[in-house]
């Protein structure tokens, strides 16, 4: 084993992963990227790190956005120093990670990523064919926790772009795959064999779909090819990793040329369920992508989204769907939406791993739909008080935008929420329902929702 290795050393097999050139250090006069452009905290850390004798460089998207002109996200270093090391160094860290170990270095309010130098899948063990149960049967990496080199540690990327090495003392960029030229030519490119780097994580495919949108760069053929006939791979990614890709794509601003360009790439069926959702319903369609387009909006003013928002417009026709069918089965309408919202829910909790902490806000914008129907007495006072009004008012507005709903009604209650309380009262409408004398029902045990009146329901939302 050791003889091997020293063979391979001295063939200089080893370095040469995936068909890395040497990477000769590109100068600020040629990239641009100025010292004083990386964060304060990152540039501490690299700082201190080298001071002790390590290698340390800012990675990944920091550098590609750089390189872009775009304002970088947050800044990651990778470096030499084991997790231990780098714990060491900074008082406010701490070691983290599942698949592999991590350490967050805070400063303030930002917190720096900072990873040791790793060997993908395809170090020496792996192209012996040595796995040591570290993949599944699909060639899923399950376990990729070791220690390598910088230039090992750039194989193991996933696109070009996205594994250059800026070192903020010299301002000098590493490249060892091309990935500048690839930025200059807007082109994503996998490093290495794509099909086998989708097969060790197909959550790639998505990564280079939300790429590809986001930055609106064309993916070279060799890396496209595979994603279509490997799309399946994605069933076996654990879904609460594909849930957290899922968001990003869905948050990243733009959502709306994502959903196009997966559309374009004939990905759009069996990607993932999630998508499925959003692409192949008729119905829902123009209001889902009013949605995103919302969403979109949003990010880019830096205002706030909520995910539970966003997911309750991606569900929404299937919940009035439900809903319909509940109804014809006999239901009131009322205790029918909140059967069908239990039943969209149980659904979509199997099959697109929505957590459940997002669950309860979404049923209360769902529960609040039919109350904006409601012009009439105390009603509209108390649906404005309920502490969730504002997100369903902003649902309310979708609706009427999407053509479901009468725009008069959005319209009313753009006006009643601002208006002074004459104003308010004069356009209550009239209570034409003769009124009911309310029995006290004894309590049942249970509790059931869908037993709910609507009254009841407000309450509880
Ligand atoms: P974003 O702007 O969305 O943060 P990013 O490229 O920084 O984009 P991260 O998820 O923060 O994405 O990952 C940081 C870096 O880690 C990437 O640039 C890439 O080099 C590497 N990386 C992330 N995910 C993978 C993956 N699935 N396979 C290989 N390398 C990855
Ligand atoms: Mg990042």
């Amino acid at each position: 084993m050791i003889k091997k290795l020293i063979g391979r050393v001295l063939s200089g097999k080893i370095f040469q992963a995936r068909g890395a050139r040497h990477a000769r250090p590109i100068p600020f006069k040629t990239h641009g990227v100025a010292r004083d452009q990386i964060s304060t905290c990152a540039l501490s850390v690299t700082d201190t790190l080298q001071a002790k004798g390590f290698a340390a460089f800012v990675v990944g998207g920091a550098v590609r956005d750089l390189l872009l002109k775009r304002e970088p996200k947050d800044f990651d270093v990778a470096t030499n120093a084991t997790p231990e090391d780098v714990r060491a160094l900074f008082r406010r860290s701490r070691i983290i990670g599942r698949r592999f170990q991590i350490v967050h270095v805070m400063c303030g309010r930002e917190t720096v990523e900072v990873s040791t130098f790793r060997a993908g899948h395809d170090s020496e063990d792996a192209r012996d064919g040595n796995d040591n149960g570290r993949s599944d049967e699909h060639g899923r990496i399950l376990r990729d926790n070791v220690f390598g080199n910088q230039q090992q540690d750039a194989a193991r990327r996933d696109l070009t772009i996205n594994a250059l090495f800026y070192d903020p003392a010299t301002q000098d960029i590493h490249d060892y795959y091309g990935g500048v030229a690839d930025l200059r030519g807007k082109r994503l490119r996998m490093i290495g064999d794509p099909a086998q780097r989708y097969r060790e994580d197909p959550v790639r495919m998505l990564r280079v779909v939300r790429f590809a949108a986001a930055l609106d760069f064309e993916i070279d053929p060799p890396t496209r090819k595979p994603i279509l006939e490997l799309a399946d791979l994605l069933s076996h990614v654990p879904p609460a990793r594909l849930f957290d890709e899922m968001l990003k794509l869905l948050l990243s601003g733009h959502a709306v040329e994502t959903v196009k360009r997966l559309r374009k790439e004939g990905l759009h069926h069996g990607l993932l369920p999630l998508l499925d959702v959003i692409l192949e319903q008729p119905l829902g369609e123009r209001f889902v992508m009013l949605a995103l387009r919302n969403t979109d909006t949003r990010i880019r003013g830096e205002k706030g989204v909520s995910p539970a928002f966003l997911f309750a417009t991606l569900l929404w026709h299937e919940v009035l769907a439900a809903w319909k069918a509940t109804e014809a089965g006999g239901l009131p309408a009322i205790p029918a939406l909140f059967k069908a919202m239990d039943q969209v829910m149980q659904m979509q909790a199997e099959k697109l791993a929505i957590p459940r902490r997002y669950g309860s806000d979404m049923k209360d914008i769902w529960a609040m739909q039919p109350r904006f129907e409601q012009r009439a007495g105390r009603r509209p006072y108390r649906l404005l008080d309920l502490p969730r009004f504002r997100a369903g008012y902003d649902f309310l507005l979708l609706r009427c935008e999407s053509g479901e709903l009468d725009a008069e009604i959005g319209a009313w209650w753009t006006r009643f929420q601002d208006a002074p309380a004459a104003e308010r009262e004069r356009m209550l409408v009239p209570d034409s329902a003769p009124k009911k004398r309310r029995r006290r029902r004894r309590p049942r045990a249970g509790g059931d929702t869908a037993e709910r009146s609507p009254e009841n329901a407000a309450d509880g939302v």
